[in-house]
């Protein structure tokens, strides 16, 4: 495990992502557009963000051993990486939350996150079903792990008690990188900002 680490590293350092352009994926594997964001006390790139994409990727595709899947489902950016003030940058209750937070199909990168559904100290990442996904800067390792799993809750995906390597885990650690054949079906399932909106209005927020 330490060698796969030092090699997530490396890849992660060099910001050279290991994964194939698009058009050299096989026919069989879902690509997922994902458009990204930064608040002004953030900061990230297009060249960053497609790493940390890749990484993601390369997570869910790549079987690490008994009781993972090779998921065939690439997360790729849309359009370029743009920044947005809304808000402090911090998500401190649920109507910061509501402000910033939006459909799915797009990531936003806030400085600091203390609420998720209460209040939750210091946690690098928020999403519900079918809502955008709010991250923040963290470890360079963890930033793969961190993006898929807050994309999985965006396809409803909850918390795993069970398989402490699984990406889907309540913590998230570089070495997070299962995903069973349910998780991924979810994985693949198409974004749907209906059903999120519908979610809003029922909360009343
Ligand atoms: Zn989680």
């Amino acid at each position: 495990m330490k060698t796969m680490l030092s090699l997530v590293a490396a890849v992660v350092l060099t910001g050279c992502p290991s994964n194939p352009p698009l058009e050299d994926d096989p026919p069989d594997v879902i690509k997922r557009g994902l458009r990204v964001h930064y608040h002004t006390t953030t900061t990230l790139d297009n060249r960053r963000a497609d790493a940390i994409l890749a990484e993601a990727t390369e997570i869910l595709q790549t079987k690490d051993g008994a009781g993972d899947v090779a998921c065939k489902v690439r997360l790729a950016r849309e359009g370029d990486v743009t920044e947005f003030s809304a808000g402090d940058g911090s998500i401190d209750s649920g109507n910061e939350f509501g402000a910033i937070v939006g459909p799915s199909g797009h990531v936003k990168l806030v400085d600091e996150i203390n609420w998720c559904n209460g209040w939750k100290p210091n946690i690098i990442g928020c999403a519900r079903p079918d809502s955008s996904l709010l991250v923040v800067p963290t470890a360079p390792e963890l930033e793969g792990v961190l993006w898929a799993h807050e994309y999985g809750h965006t396809k409803g995906l909850k918390h795993r008690d069970t398989g402490k390597d699984a990406v889907m885990y309540y913590s998230v650690a570089a070495d997070h990188r299962k995903v069973d054949q349910a998780e991924c079906d979810a994985f693949r399932k198409r974004h749907d900002s209906r059903r999120f909106l519908e979610d809003m209005l029922r909360r009343g927020s």
